[in-house]
């Protein structure tokens, strides 16, 4: 029960990674306000939660929209009186495009929420654990933060930046007992991956070392550690996690 007393906001908590980062983190006894756009996946996710005996409200956020992630922070903290961490996780895919295919619109989307909410959040979230003597953070990166990716260069660039973002976070905040760190996976089962064709999925899966994606809740669960006291050395960190994806 490592989060037990204590309260967290997660983004994209409606699906996949974040879902079952935020299931992961209610599970061991934290309070979790689950932030997404979608509302109807958002309330199944609370209601999945409580169900299983948890504490979880709803946050109707778009991260993209200047002001959502301060009243994200405030809904915590008006709710239960303190916010101890975050994890900044909602994010976009892009159209498979070379760069010279792209659009400013292809552009704009991934970066507005993949990169800007990611800094939105931040700010948001550091300003609150500035005037309570700390806290933590983790954002969702990427494999793709850290090398080029066939076709996806806007989302490639962003997913840098969070990774610039992260360590940077880090270094500015390290005296204030805020940790910031960011897990970077590889190809994840989200429902979005089930829901291409067979023979896609199969393809995919083949092209990892380890012959088939991650589950969420093997992403969600090094979240859970980076997020918690056992990583309490650890800030500026990407943590890679694509069982050998990478070392190809
Ligand atoms: P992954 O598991 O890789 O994070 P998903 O697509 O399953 O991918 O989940 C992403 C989640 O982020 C979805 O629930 C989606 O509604 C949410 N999301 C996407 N864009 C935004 C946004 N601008 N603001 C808030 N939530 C968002």
């Amino acid at each position: 029960m490592r989060f037990s007393d204590k309260v967290y906001v997660i983004t994209g908590a409606g699906s996949g990674i974040g879902e079952a980062a935020a299931k992961k983190v209610a599970s061991e006894g934290g309070t979790v306000v689950v932030a997404d756009m979608d509302d109807s996946a958002g309330a199944r996710v609370v209601s999945e939660i409580e169900a299983a005996g948890g504490t979880a409200s709803f946050v109707h956020i778009d991260v993209s929209a200047e002001g959502d992630a301060d009243r994200l922070v405030r809904h915590a903290v008006d709710t239960y009186g303190r916010l101890d961490g975050a994890i900044n996780n909602a994010g976009v895919g892009q159209p498979v495009k070379k760069i010279h295919e792209m659009t400013t619109a292809d552009w704009d989307r991934v970066h507005s929420v993949d990169l800007r909410g990611v800094f939105f959040g931040l700010r948001a979230q550091i300003a609150h654990f500035l005037t309570v003597g700390g806290g933590v953070i983790v954002n969702t990166a990427s494999g793709a933060g850290l090398k080029a990716a066939p076709g996806q260069g806007g989302y490639v660039a962003a997913k840098h930046g969070v990774v610039g973002l992260t360590k940077q976070a880090a270094i500015e905040y390290v005296t204030d007992g805020i940790r910031v760190t960011a897990v970077a996976p590889g190809l994840v089962a989200t429902p979005q991956f089930r829901s291409y064709p067979q023979d896609a999925q199969e393809m995919y899966a083949q092209l990892q070392p380890g012959g088939r994606p991650a589950e969420p809740e093997e992403i969600a669960n090094v979240m859970a550690f980076l997020l918690s006291d056992d990583a309490s050395f650890m800030s500026g960190e990407i943590v890679l996690v694509d069982a050998a994806q990478s070392q190809k």
